[in-house]
């Protein structure tokens, strides 16, 4: 089946698949129905499978020549145009992506929009073979990137300059761009978990947090290592070990038919156990596809099972205010009877200049 007839059964009414326009993202959905990489398009999926393709001048060419649908060239603004084709029908809209402006436009034209929650996001989580393949490249360029980083020098530099290294290494290994942009976070930095890359140097003696990821063909890497630059102290090495032993128990419990909920839980419950339960404030990991962050989340108040061809993270972190921080991040593909890891550079601690 294809993705749209996929789509297709899970309809009771037609469903306009149209993110935002020049929203990071927004278009993901109609990326992966339709394969065209637009910053303005939407497909319109009828309950029997016919799909319409629209989209404005700057995409029409592409667009033709999308297999399975049929293409319709629009104005820029492209909802009230498909409104008026809708009017006196009930459609699908969703609700996390079409603005109010959009909504209104459905309204306004004659059509009834009725909102629909994740549809195309619950086909995105389960990854078909290319897509799996895409994403075995992509985690195979992080590690390549990974290894050459661990032999660069970290002390004396600053973060942003090892972001741009990051960044850089992405590029010319030949991904089309970064997932996200890369934290590379040491010492103080490291204890916040979306650390802000600052601009003084890196001194000797402190964990640094690397969490980095590119885009090849369309899909996301994720991957986070945490360095220690020369000599560390105990404590550190064993909120390090600490950290290691809750990501092995997290990819242990990564398996079909597990609650998201369950695999965070069993990461947690060796932090907790240790006394760090509080600094462990996020959850253990999210799927990754088109988007560095989609469907299934493992996380408490997650309600997602895991089910074979899920791609998701798991990366436990414990930050220390005062002492300093520890992420350790793998991709990994939920299959048959576990999982298997993505991604591949060592876990062990790795001390760098
Ligand atoms: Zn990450
Ligand atoms: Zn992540």
């Amino acid at each position: 089946m294809t993705r749209i007839e996929r789509l297709a059964a899970l309809l009771e009414e037609p469903l306009l698949v149209a993110g935002p326009p020049y929203v990071l993202g927004g278009q993901a959905n109609v990326r992966y129905l339709t394969g065209l990489q637009s910053s303005n398009a939407a497909v319109l999926v009828e309950p029997d499978a016919t799909a319409t393709l629209f989209a404005d001048f700057r995409y029409a060419a592409r667009g033709r020549e999308v297999p399975g649908v049929t293409f319709v060239e629009t104005a820029r603004n492209l909802v009230p145009e498909i409104g008026e084709l809708l009017a006196g029908k009930r459609v699908g809209f969703e609700e996390a992506h079409l603005p109010y402006a959009g909504y209104r436009a459905l309204a306004d034209a004659g059509a009834e929009p009725v909102p629909t929650s994740g549809l195309v996001e619950s086909l995105r989580a389960v990854k078909d073979e290319p897509e799996i393949e895409i994403m075995r490249r992509a985690s195979a360029l992080s590690d390549e990137v990974f290894g050459v980083l661990a032999a660069e020098r970290f002390s004396g530099r600053t973060e942003q300059e090892l972001v741009w290294w990051i960044e850089r290494s992405f590029r010319e290994a030949g991904a089309e761009g970064v997932s996200f942009p890369a934290i590379v976070a040491a010492g103080e930095t490291a204890t916040s978990p979306h650390a802000v890359p600052g601009d003084q140097p890196i001194e000797e003696g402190v964990l640094v947090v690397v969490d980095a990821g590119c885009v090849l063909d369309g899909y996301c890497s994720d991957c986070t290592r945490t360095f220690a630059v020369g000599e560390i102290s105990e404590r550190l090495s064993e909120i390090y070990a600490l950290c290691l032993e809750a990501q092995l128990a997290g990819l242990e419990a990564v398996q079909p038919g597990v609650h998201g909920k369950d695999a965070d839980a069993a990461a947690r419950t060796l932090i907790d156990h240790a006394g760090l339960g509080e600094a462990f404030g996020h959850g253990l990991g999210h799927g990754v596809g088109i988007q560095i962050h989609e469907a299934p989340s493992l996380r408490i108040e997650s309600t997602d099972v895991l089910e074979s061809g899920n791609v998701v993270s798991v990366e436990p972190g414990i930050y220390l205010p005062g002492e300093g921080g520890v992420r350790i991040e793998d991709l990994v593909l939920v299959s048959e009877g576990g999982c298997e890891r993505l991604t591949k550079f060592s876990k062990e601690l790795i001390t760098v200049s």
